[in-house]
């Protein structure tokens, strides 16, 4: 299993999985466009890559996708309902990775911040996410400032459509095992992106997500420049909602200095 590393001086990590469900191919869409973003020269890329480590995981189910199924690995196993207790024979790729994840998380010099797993819906529009209930109140509502973060920063996310929930038959996946293993002060999501289109807000015309569009946004020109015409796509949102949700989580001035010189850097 491939795992990218994109490594900054500190050691507080995002993860990232995608492709847990081979026929969801728009999820490689957005996991290419985050390296993309993330090796890039864009101001912003830059600064995320000096304060945090980014751990890509861009294909859980490589065998899944080698043979052309939908939801299955080779032996039949839909792996997002196996996260409890991955076998190493079984779910071999799983159980790598949950391996690591636990390693990074009982290392008093790591701290795993966010995990993402990228998924793609066959039925719903725009980009959205699900989250975890929690009864302590004030992390419930610390979870949610992501996607409304998101929902802000890129057009085609929707918080309308985003849901936190603890159902038995999530039980399973990445982002409610991670929700309960790792402590309060890490964010667990199931980012999901449309398979075909979204709706922009205040509009009712659906608006494809097309190849063309996503060759644009990946060209050198948008992915160096602070803005362009083309940032609508979801990834470089995402990543920049995340830049400012790290502001508000993690109160962490020397990161919202370093922020601000990248969009007003006449202050
Ligand atoms: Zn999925």
């Amino acid at each position: 299993l491939n795992l990218l590393s994109i490594e900054g001086a500190e050691k507080k990590v995002v993860f990232i999985t995608g492709r847990v469900h081979p026929g969801e191919t728009p999820s490689s869409f957005v996991c290419q466009g985050i390296i993309d973003f993330l090796v890039s020269q864009h101001p912003i890329a830059r600064v995320l890559r000096e304060y945090l480590v980014f751990k890509i995981a861009p294909m859980l189910n490589p065998d899944g996708v080698y043979l052309g199924n939908y939801r299955c690995s080779l032996m039949g196993f839909d792996l997002n309902r196996h996260w409890l207790d991955p076998s190493p024979w079984v779910h071999p790729t799983l159980h790598g990775v949950k391996q690591l994840i636990i390693q990074m998380y009982n290392d008093p010099k790591t701290s795993l911040e966010f995990y993402i797993d990228i998924h793609a819906h066959s039925t719903m529009m725009n980009g959205f996410m699900y989250g975890n209930i929690f009864e302590d109140e004030e992390r419930f509502q610390r979870q949610a400032i992501f996607p409304k973060l998101l929902c802000q920063n890129a057009e085609d996310f929707s918080y309308t459509s985003t849901s936190f929930n603890r159902d038995a038959v999530k039980a399973g996946t990445g982002r409610r095992f991670l929700g309960g293993l790792l402590d309060h002060t890490s964010y667990c999501y199931t980012l999901e992106v449309s398979f075909y289109s979204y709706i922009i807000g205040g509009t009712t015309a659906a608006v494809p997500y097309t190849e063309e569009a996503c060759i644009l946004s990946r060209s050198p020109l948008c992915l160096n420049q602070p803005s362009s015409s083309q940032e609508h796509q979801i990834w470089k949102d995402l990543l920049g909602g995340y830049f400012l949700a790290c502001l508000i989580f993690q109160k962490d001035y020397s990161v919202i200095l370093a922020y601000f010189k990248v969009i007003a850097p006449e202050l």
